[in-house]
């Protein structure tokens, strides 16, 4: 099965695309409270990470930690969060969270009751030049 009915996830994203391959896609979330949040979908509707191949989990968490680096040396943030969880869409995916001291949950995960009420998303040619570093490393 490579799509599922009603899944958000197997609908094209709502957010800009940075890079996307015929198994994974990377998406730009930015959040207001978390500048520079990516995601990485797998493009097939699968629900947990053991339901992919030993090389595909591989290409797949070597997306992730590219996107990790690129946010470390790019956007210096306190802490990376990187969470799966897939309760509410039970088809794969990572978040990629840069977290800072005074975003709206720290220390506590960004889905616990917020602390502050912070806008500081990546204006529009921050989001082109944190794209195009992304896009740059996963080419390589
Ligand atoms: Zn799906």
């Amino acid at each position: 099965m490579t799509k599922e009915k009603g899944c958000l996830l197997c609908l094209p994203s709502k957010y800009p695309l940075i890079w996307s391959n015929s198994d994974f896609r990377v998406v730009l979330i930015n959040d207001h409270s978390y500048p520079g949040y990516c995601r990485v979908d797998s493009v097939i509707h699968v629900k947990e990470m053991t339901d992919l191949s030993d090389s595909k989990r591989h290409e797949f968490m070597r997306i992730v930690f590219i996107i990790e680096s690129v946010l470390r040396s790019h956007l210096i943030p306190e802490k990376i969060n990187l969470a799966s969880l897939g309760n509410i869409t039970p088809h794969l995916h990572w978040h990629i969270i840069p977290r800072y001291k005074l975003d709206n949950h720290f220390p506590e995960s960004i889905w616990a009751n917020p602390k502050r009420a912070e806008k500081k998303e990546l204006s529009e040619s921050e989001s082109l030049i944190l794209i195009a570093l992304i896009q740059k490393k996963l080419s390589n």
